[in-house]
């Protein structure tokens, strides 16, 4: 049996950092939204039992480390699975790029190989697991747009934003989320005002969206890559209604209401970055 899913790219509309816990994670508060640049997942049974991940791109592992294998893994184990799983990614969102795609990956894979082998666990119950892999995996679970707090893991679903258009641009460089954290120092950090941004989703209002964007990590990784900040100020400049760091970076978004300023975001900014798109958000979690 063959099945495919998508594994759609996140991005957080605000990001805030609450403190340390004595687990070593942070708690953290954010609210995400899925955009349709995604990876396309295609998973085939294998008779034998074994777990296979192959890839074209050269950013990911295609062995135990990758998040997708993890998954499958988890789920073999976790209820005791004889069939086995070749995972092929087709990898179309940028890798360490504050995009969860790897998170997503292993969502869909969560997903499909639930399909797959016939289990019909319920998505709650994947979440639980899939937790298990990493923080944002929940979130990806359901896509869509949510408040995401704990270390990410706690989910609740808000009403999407207004129709508009994301431009995403990711400098040539990747950045680590435990880097990030390291040099964070939360006394002096921005803090987005979740609550005003929440208001803003429940209120269908663009304008207040844009005016509450956020993201308590964004400082880190300005101070440590001034192409980050020069991205922001060029779609600052082009027009962008709001303008933010994705996660842990270093992946710049813009939110624009006109197709028009979106396509003039994009141009500015194509001799500057290889990784530009124009995309939308997905209001829901699409499948194929
Ligand atoms: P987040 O926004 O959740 O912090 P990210 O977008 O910054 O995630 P990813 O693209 O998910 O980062 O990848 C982070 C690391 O995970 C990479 O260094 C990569 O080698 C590893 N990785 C493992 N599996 C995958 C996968 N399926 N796709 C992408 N990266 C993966």
């Amino acid at each position: 049996m063959q099945i495919f899913e998508k594994a759609p790219a996140k991005i957080n509309l605000s990001l805030d950092v609450l403190h340390k816990r004595e687990d070593g994670f942070h708690e953290v508060e954010m609210v995400m939204t899925t955009v349709d640049l995604a990876d396309r997942i295609e998973l085939n049974t294998l008779e034998d039992g074994s777990i296979r991940v192959e890839s074209e791109s050269r950013f990911v592992p295609n062995d135990e480390r990758n998040l997708a294998y993890r998954a499958a893994k988890l789920m073999k184990d976790h209820y005791s699975v004889k069939q086995g799983v070749r995972i092929f990614i087709e990898k179309n969102i940028p890798v360490a790029a504050g995009l969860a795609g790897g998170s997503s990956d292993a969502a869909a894979v969560l997903r499909g190989v639930n399909r797959l082998w016939g289990l019909n666990k319920s998505l709650d119950e994947l979440a639980v697991l899939g937790a298990e892999i990493g923080s944002d995996v929940s979130f990806c679970l359901y896509g869509g747009t949510a408040h995401a707090t704990g270390r990410g893991e706690k989910v609740t679903p808000l009403p999407a934003p207004p129709p508009c258009w994301v431009v995403l641009a990711k400098p040539p460089l990747g950045v680590s989320t435990q880097t990030v954290y390291q040099n964070l120092n939360l006394a002096d950090a921005h803090h987005p005002n979740t609550n005003a941004m929440i208001e803003a989703l429940m209120d269908y209002d663009f304008d207040a969206i844009c005016a509450q964007v956020g993201n308590t990590l964004e400082g880190v990784t300005l101070n440590l890559h001034r192409e980050v900040g020069q991205i922001k100020e060029q779609m600052r400049q082009a027009g962008a209604d709001a303008v933010l760091m994705s996660g842990s970076g270093p992946t710049v978004f813009s939110l624009v209401d006109t197709d028009a300023r979106a396509q003039r975001i994009y141009n500015s900014l194509k001799g500057f970055c290889t990784e530009v798109y124009v995309v939308r958000m997905l209001g829901y979690q699409e499948r194929t």
